[in-house]
């Protein structure tokens, strides 16, 4: 793509503006005015466009079908691709976590299976980690695949699964070996959601929206040609799995963050019919301040990281886990003072003036201190890890 050969940072900067623009009033003009970046047919389309585009793979190396982006212009896509606005794909489990497992771990069969499918977009994938009983204490997982011969037969309940609903396929953490410690027995298995035996029930989450969901496995085949790795060596894989593209993970926030603060403070000197506490009250004032130093020390964190670790942080991604996920839910706290009942005004209705959804962003960010390791946990890493605190 003559785009990523451009020489040039700040020419390359230009162009991937330019194009996310064009692309995106293209891709909304096919759906009725305006449409919201959470609605579920408009993120396919749009995904399905970039990919369709070749704007997938981007890090991947060429062999594989990518790329092989250089840090700094992945840095550059994802900060322009956070400012244009637009909709998260509904494969970002798939492309962030599955695609460079199995570039790691998959065997030369199962990248020339997977791959091509992640980056047409062809088939979502979602991960099925998470139990019940099983959570912060992964490894405590039960779902239990028995090998018999060429297959496995899995059965267990998984929950909290992100787009089980719409998935082609899932990868998920099954007990293979319960004879051992519980990180030992854990294989890593991909599993067609077609396959007899599956039953897939939505959770409603408190914003209205339907992302995630309960998943069921009740006697399921799974070839043995699916498990990635060696039997019993799962946890390792997930493990790295969760370390890649965590630098880059938080660019696209930091971003958001930073562009949700400029926009509330407009609003708020600019009050409309409905809002709440003014501007001119003190306390006010201190937490907006607060929140432009937080967005600003984050920033540095973020950039920190990216250079003195090189892309893989290790445990201090804890803090910018922990600091970003917590002064996020304090900025959208204040939004929600500011803006009062108007909060509830989104791009899609007549009188909104502004381009977000306010109220549904602080209750979804409800969520950030408790997805991908929860505060208490970051907090227990930072003080054992970091400190080295006795546990
Ligand atoms: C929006 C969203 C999307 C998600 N998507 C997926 C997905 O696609 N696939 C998937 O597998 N999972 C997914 N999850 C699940 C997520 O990984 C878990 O919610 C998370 O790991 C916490 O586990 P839990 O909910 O079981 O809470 P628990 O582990 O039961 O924790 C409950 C409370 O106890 C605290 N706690 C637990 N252990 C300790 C400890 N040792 N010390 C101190 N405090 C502790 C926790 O911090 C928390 O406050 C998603 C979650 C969210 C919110």
């Amino acid at each position: 793509m003559q785009l990523f050969e451009e020489a040039d940072d700040e020419a390359f900067r230009r162009l991937v503006r330019e194009w996310l623009a064009d692309n995106l009033a293209m891709v909304a003009g096919g759906f009725p005015a305006p449409v919201s970046p959470h609605d579920m047919a408009f993120r396919r389309a749009w995904e399905d466009h970039l990919c369709a585009c070749g704007f997938s793979g981007l890090t991947w190396p060429k062999a594989d079908g990518g790329h092989e982006l250089p840090m700094g212009r992945m840095v550059i896509w994802l900060e322009e691709y956070a400012r244009s606005g637009a909709p998260q794909g509904v494969n970002v489990i798939g492309h962030g976590i599955l695609g460079p497992t199995l570039l790691h771990f998959g065997s030369a069969e199962q990248k020339a299976r997977y791959l091509p499918g992640l980056l047409a977009n062809r088939e979502i994938w979602c991960q099925g980690y998470s139990e019940p009983g099983a959570g912060s204490d992964l490894a405590a997982l039960r779902t239990q695949a028995v090998c018999e011969g060429d297959h496995y037969m899995v059965s267990g309940q998984k929950i909290w699964t992100s787009y089980a609903n719409i998935a082609d396929w899932c990868f998920l953490l099954a007990r293979t070996d319960p004879s051992v410690p519980k990180h030992k027995g854990i294989s890593f298995l991909l599993v067609d959601m077609k396959s007899p035996g599956i039953t897939v029930r939505p959770i409603r989450q408190m914003n209205g929206e339907q992302e995630f969901n309960e998943v069921f496995f009740d006697e399921v085949k799974v070839p043995v040609a699916n498990r990635v790795g060696e039997e019993n060596s799962g946890w390792a894989i997930a493990m790295a799995a969760a370390s890649f593209e965590r630098a880059t993970y938080f660019i696209p926030r930091l971003v958001r963050m930073e562009e949700e603060f400029r926009d509330l403070l407009q609003l708020a000197r600019a009050p409309r019919p409905g809002a709440g506490v003014p501007l001119e009250d003190p306390e006010v004032r201190g937490r907006l301040a607060s929140a432009y130093l937080d967005v600003h020390v984050l920033k540095l964190f973020a950039r920190r990281m990216l250079e003195t670790a090189g892309g893989t942080p290790g445990p201090e991604g804890s803090y910018l886990k922990l600091f970003w996920s917590e002064s996020h839910q304090r900025l959208l706290d204040i939004a929600m003072d500011v803006l009062g009942p108007s909060a509830r005004l989104g791009p899609q209705e007549p009188a909104a003036a502004e381009r977000r959804h306010w109220q549904r962003d602080y209750l979804w960010s409800r969520a950030e201190t408790i997805l991908a390791g929860t505060s208490e946990i970051q907090r227990n890493i930072i003080a054992e890890r970091v400190l080295g605190l006795p546990r």
